[in-house]
Protein backbone atom coordinates (compact mmCIF):
# COMPACT_ATOMS: atom_id res chain seq x y z
CA UNK A 1 0.00 0.00 0.00
CA UNK A 2 1.71 3.40 -0.94
CA UNK A 3 1.64 6.96 0.70
CA UNK A 4 0.29 9.61 -0.64
CA UNK A 5 3.18 11.50 -0.06
CA UNK A 6 1.29 14.83 0.37
CA UNK A 7 1.68 16.10 3.73
CA UNK A 8 4.57 18.34 3.72
CA UNK A 9 4.16 20.58 7.38
CA UNK A 10 0.99 19.33 8.39
CA UNK A 11 -2.21 17.19 6.67
CA UNK A 12 -2.90 18.17 2.87
CA UNK A 13 -5.63 15.35 2.11
CA UNK A 14 -9.13 15.19 0.80
CA UNK A 15 -11.52 16.93 3.69
CA UNK A 16 -15.17 16.67 4.42
CA UNK A 17 -18.35 18.78 4.58
CA UNK A 18 -18.22 18.04 8.76
CA UNK A 19 -22.07 19.65 8.52
CA UNK A 20 -23.53 16.92 6.03
CA UNK A 21 -21.22 13.57 8.03
CA UNK A 22 -22.83 15.00 11.23
CA UNK A 23 -26.41 14.93 9.47
CA UNK A 24 -25.81 11.36 8.42
CA UNK A 25 -24.58 10.17 11.56
CA UNK A 26 -27.49 11.38 13.42
CA UNK A 27 -30.05 10.10 10.76
CA UNK A 28 -28.32 6.53 11.31
CA UNK A 29 -28.36 6.75 14.75
CA UNK A 30 -31.97 7.38 15.04
CA UNK A 31 -33.23 5.08 12.48
CA UNK A 32 -31.65 2.26 14.47
CA UNK A 33 -32.93 3.29 17.29
CA UNK A 34 -30.18 5.36 19.26
CA UNK A 35 -30.90 8.46 21.18
CA UNK A 36 -28.91 11.87 20.37
CA UNK A 37 -27.96 14.17 22.94
CA UNK A 38 -26.82 17.80 22.53
CA UNK A 39 -24.46 18.93 25.35
CA UNK A 40 -22.81 22.29 23.21
CA UNK A 41 -24.23 24.60 20.43
CA UNK A 42 -21.77 27.23 18.98
CA UNK A 43 -20.79 28.47 15.60
CA UNK A 44 -24.04 27.06 14.13
CA UNK A 45 -22.78 23.44 15.31
CA UNK A 46 -24.98 21.20 17.58
CA UNK A 47 -22.25 18.90 20.08
CA UNK A 48 -23.98 15.09 20.13
CA UNK A 49 -23.48 11.90 21.97
CA UNK A 50 -25.00 9.35 20.31
CA UNK A 51 -26.38 6.53 22.82
CA UNK A 52 -27.59 3.11 22.16
CA UNK A 53 -28.84 0.77 25.19
CA UNK A 54 -28.74 -2.70 25.18
CA UNK A 55 -31.51 -4.84 26.46
CA UNK A 56 -29.22 -6.92 28.65
CA UNK A 57 -26.36 -4.12 29.07
CA UNK A 58 -23.44 -5.33 31.56
CA UNK A 59 -20.86 -2.81 30.23
CA UNK A 60 -20.41 0.65 29.22
CA UNK A 61 -18.17 1.63 25.90
CA UNK A 62 -17.46 5.24 25.13
CA UNK A 63 -15.73 6.08 21.73
CA UNK A 64 -15.29 9.84 20.71
CA UNK A 65 -13.50 10.89 17.44
CA UNK A 66 -13.12 14.82 15.70
CA UNK A 67 -11.31 16.35 18.08
CA UNK A 68 -9.12 17.40 15.42
CA UNK A 69 -10.41 19.39 12.64
CA UNK A 70 -7.71 18.47 9.88
CA UNK A 71 -8.64 14.29 10.57
CA UNK A 72 -11.55 13.36 8.27
CA UNK A 73 -11.18 9.89 9.48
CA UNK A 74 -12.31 9.35 12.59
CA UNK A 75 -16.41 11.22 11.89
CA UNK A 76 -16.55 8.67 8.64
CA UNK A 77 -15.24 5.99 10.55
CA UNK A 78 -18.16 6.58 13.18
CA UNK A 79 -20.29 7.11 10.30
CA UNK A 80 -19.47 3.66 8.76
CA UNK A 81 -19.89 1.99 12.56
CA UNK A 82 -23.63 3.61 12.85
CA UNK A 83 -24.63 2.67 9.52
CA UNK A 84 -23.46 -1.18 9.80
CA UNK A 85 -24.64 -0.81 13.23
CA UNK A 86 -22.68 -4.21 14.23
CA UNK A 87 -21.73 -4.01 17.95
CA UNK A 88 -21.36 -6.58 20.34
CA UNK A 89 -24.41 -8.19 22.54
CA UNK A 90 -24.89 -6.69 26.13
CA UNK A 91 -23.18 -3.37 25.90
CA UNK A 92 -24.12 0.26 25.70
CA UNK A 93 -22.46 2.47 23.79
CA UNK A 94 -22.27 6.15 23.99
CA UNK A 95 -20.50 8.05 20.56
CA UNK A 96 -19.47 11.81 20.35
CA UNK A 97 -19.23 12.17 16.54
CA UNK A 98 -16.94 15.18 16.58
CA UNK A 99 -15.69 17.35 19.43
CA UNK A 100 -14.54 20.10 16.82
CA UNK A 101 -16.43 20.93 14.19
CA UNK A 102 -15.29 24.44 13.79
CA UNK A 103 -11.73 23.51 13.38
CA UNK A 104 -13.35 21.21 9.96
CA UNK A 105 -14.52 24.08 8.41
CA UNK A 106 -10.68 25.39 8.61
CA UNK A 107 -9.26 21.88 8.08
CA UNK A 108 -7.51 22.62 11.03
CA UNK A 109 -6.26 20.53 13.87
CA UNK A 110 -7.24 23.52 16.35
CA UNK A 111 -10.92 25.22 16.74
CA UNK A 112 -11.60 28.44 15.10
CA UNK A 113 -10.52 29.98 18.07
CA UNK A 114 -6.65 28.58 17.44
CA UNK A 115 -7.05 26.06 20.56
CA UNK A 116 -5.82 22.67 20.11
CA UNK A 117 -8.83 21.02 22.37
CA UNK A 118 -6.76 17.86 22.69
CA UNK A 119 -4.59 20.08 25.10
CA UNK A 120 -7.57 21.77 26.98
CA UNK A 121 -8.90 18.70 28.94
CA UNK A 122 -6.73 20.00 32.39
CA UNK A 123 -7.14 24.20 32.26
CA UNK A 124 -10.72 24.01 30.03
CA UNK A 125 -9.87 27.31 28.34
CA UNK A 126 -12.39 26.64 25.75
CA UNK A 127 -16.39 26.11 25.53
CA UNK A 128 -16.59 23.21 23.99
CA UNK A 129 -14.68 21.70 26.16
CA UNK A 130 -15.91 22.71 29.38
CA UNK A 131 -19.44 21.75 27.81
CA UNK A 132 -17.83 18.04 27.45
CA UNK A 133 -16.89 17.63 30.76
CA UNK A 134 -19.51 19.12 32.62
CA UNK A 135 -21.48 16.76 29.92
CA UNK A 136 -18.76 13.50 31.00
CA UNK A 137 -19.50 14.29 34.28
CA UNK A 138 -23.35 13.40 34.28
CA UNK A 139 -22.42 9.89 32.66
CA UNK A 140 -21.95 6.61 34.10
CA UNK A 141 -18.29 5.50 34.49
CA UNK A 142 -16.87 3.51 31.59
CA UNK A 143 -15.41 -0.03 31.62
CA UNK A 144 -13.78 1.03 27.94
CA UNK A 145 -13.16 4.44 26.14
CA UNK A 146 -11.56 4.51 22.72
CA UNK A 147 -10.66 7.75 20.91
CA UNK A 148 -10.14 8.31 16.78
CA UNK A 149 -7.30 10.46 15.45
CA UNK A 150 -4.79 10.17 12.75
CA UNK A 151 -1.54 11.64 12.72
CA UNK A 152 -0.35 13.12 8.98
CA UNK A 153 3.60 11.81 9.93
CA UNK A 154 3.00 8.52 11.04
CA UNK A 155 4.05 5.51 8.96
CA UNK A 156 0.61 3.82 9.48
CA UNK A 157 -1.35 2.98 12.64
CA UNK A 158 -0.40 3.17 15.84
CA UNK A 159 -2.63 3.18 19.34
CA UNK A 160 -1.89 4.52 23.12
CA UNK A 161 -2.67 2.21 25.55
CA UNK A 162 -3.47 3.79 28.88
CA UNK A 163 -3.94 1.08 31.19
CA UNK A 164 -2.81 1.60 34.72
CA UNK A 165 -4.14 -1.17 36.58
CA UNK A 166 -2.19 -3.78 34.05
CA UNK A 167 -6.14 -5.03 32.87
CA UNK A 168 -5.97 -7.14 30.08
CA UNK A 169 -4.47 -5.46 27.41
CA UNK A 170 -6.76 -5.26 23.70
CA UNK A 171 -3.87 -3.28 22.09
CA UNK A 172 -2.34 -6.56 20.11
CA UNK A 173 -5.92 -7.12 18.85
CA UNK A 174 -6.64 -3.54 17.78
CA UNK A 175 -3.07 -4.03 15.48
CA UNK A 176 -4.33 -7.29 14.47
CA UNK A 177 -7.39 -6.15 13.92
CA UNK A 178 -6.11 -3.27 11.72
CA UNK A 179 -3.11 -4.77 10.08
CA UNK A 180 -5.24 -6.70 6.97
CA UNK A 181 -6.63 -3.28 5.93
CA UNK A 182 -3.74 -0.57 6.59
CA UNK A 183 -0.35 -0.84 7.13
CA UNK A 184 0.81 0.11 11.06
CA UNK A 185 3.78 2.05 11.92
CA UNK A 186 6.77 0.07 13.04
CA UNK A 187 8.62 2.04 14.26
CA UNK A 188 10.92 1.93 17.86
CA UNK A 189 9.85 5.49 18.28
CA UNK A 190 6.78 7.22 17.25
CA UNK A 191 5.82 10.80 18.42
CA UNK A 192 9.00 10.73 20.70
CA UNK A 193 7.60 7.69 22.89
CA UNK A 194 8.95 4.47 22.52
CA UNK A 195 6.83 2.08 20.18
CA UNK A 196 6.75 -1.49 19.66
CA UNK A 197 4.64 -3.38 16.68
CA UNK A 198 2.43 -0.31 16.29
CA UNK A 199 1.66 0.33 20.44
CA UNK A 200 2.66 2.31 22.34
CA UNK A 201 2.12 2.99 26.33
CA UNK A 202 3.21 5.64 27.77
CA UNK A 203 4.05 5.06 31.48
CA UNK A 204 2.95 8.33 32.93
CA UNK A 205 1.39 10.26 35.56
CA UNK A 206 -1.01 12.66 34.25
CA UNK A 207 -0.66 14.44 36.99
CA UNK A 208 2.95 15.25 35.89
CA UNK A 209 2.06 16.65 32.52
CA UNK A 210 0.68 20.49 32.01
CA UNK A 211 -1.33 20.17 29.40
CA UNK A 212 -3.94 16.85 29.25
CA UNK A 213 -5.80 14.96 26.25
CA UNK A 214 -9.52 14.23 26.56
CA UNK A 215 -7.53 10.57 27.24
CA UNK A 216 -6.14 11.80 30.53
CA UNK A 217 -9.38 13.31 32.13
CA UNK A 218 -11.07 10.30 31.12
CA UNK A 219 -8.29 7.79 32.43
CA UNK A 220 -8.59 10.15 35.44
CA UNK A 221 -12.04 10.52 35.88
CA UNK A 222 -13.92 7.89 33.99
CA UNK A 223 -12.35 3.96 33.07
CA UNK A 224 -9.21 2.59 33.85
CA UNK A 225 -8.79 1.42 29.91
CA UNK A 226 -8.29 3.45 27.09
CA UNK A 227 -7.09 3.65 23.53
CA UNK A 228 -6.49 6.47 21.17
CA UNK A 229 -6.09 5.19 17.14
CA UNK A 230 -4.40 6.39 14.80
CA UNK A 231 -4.88 6.62 11.58
CA UNK A 232 -2.04 7.67 9.29
CA UNK A 233 -3.15 10.55 6.93
CA UNK A 234 -0.49 10.42 4.50
CA UNK A 235 -2.76 7.18 2.85
CA UNK A 236 -6.14 7.13 1.41
CA UNK A 237 -8.94 8.16 3.44
CA UNK A 238 -10.82 5.30 2.56
CA UNK A 239 -7.44 3.26 3.93
CA UNK A 240 -7.38 5.10 6.99
CA UNK A 241 -11.76 4.96 7.91
CA UNK A 242 -11.04 1.35 7.12
CA UNK A 243 -8.32 1.03 9.72
CA UNK A 244 -10.33 3.15 12.33
CA UNK A 245 -13.78 0.84 11.96
CA UNK A 246 -11.03 -2.30 11.96
CA UNK A 247 -10.04 -1.25 15.57
CA UNK A 248 -12.96 -0.36 17.01
CA UNK A 249 -14.21 -4.07 16.09
CA UNK A 250 -11.51 -5.68 17.42
CA UNK A 251 -11.39 -3.63 20.74
CA UNK A 252 -15.11 -4.29 21.53
CA UNK A 253 -14.36 -8.05 20.54
CA UNK A 254 -11.58 -9.02 22.32
CA UNK A 255 -13.04 -6.75 25.39
CA UNK A 256 -16.42 -9.03 25.17
CA UNK A 257 -14.27 -11.98 24.55
CA UNK A 258 -12.51 -11.68 27.58
CA UNK A 259 -14.98 -9.92 29.98
ZN1 LIG B 1 -5.80 13.96 16.57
Amino acid sequence: MQRLGKNHGGYHGETINIAEVLIESEVAARARGWSAETFHEQSGFKWSALRRVAFSAAREIYISTGMHGDEPAGPLAVLRLLQENRWPAGVNITLIPCLNPTGFTLNKRENAQGVDLNRDYLHFQSAEVRSHVAWLEQQPRYDLTLCLHEDWESHGFYVYELNPENRRTLAEAIVAGVSPVCPVDQSPVIEGREARGGIIRPNLDPHSRPQWPEAFWLITHKTRLSYTLEAPSDFRLATRVDALVAGVHAALSEFIAHG
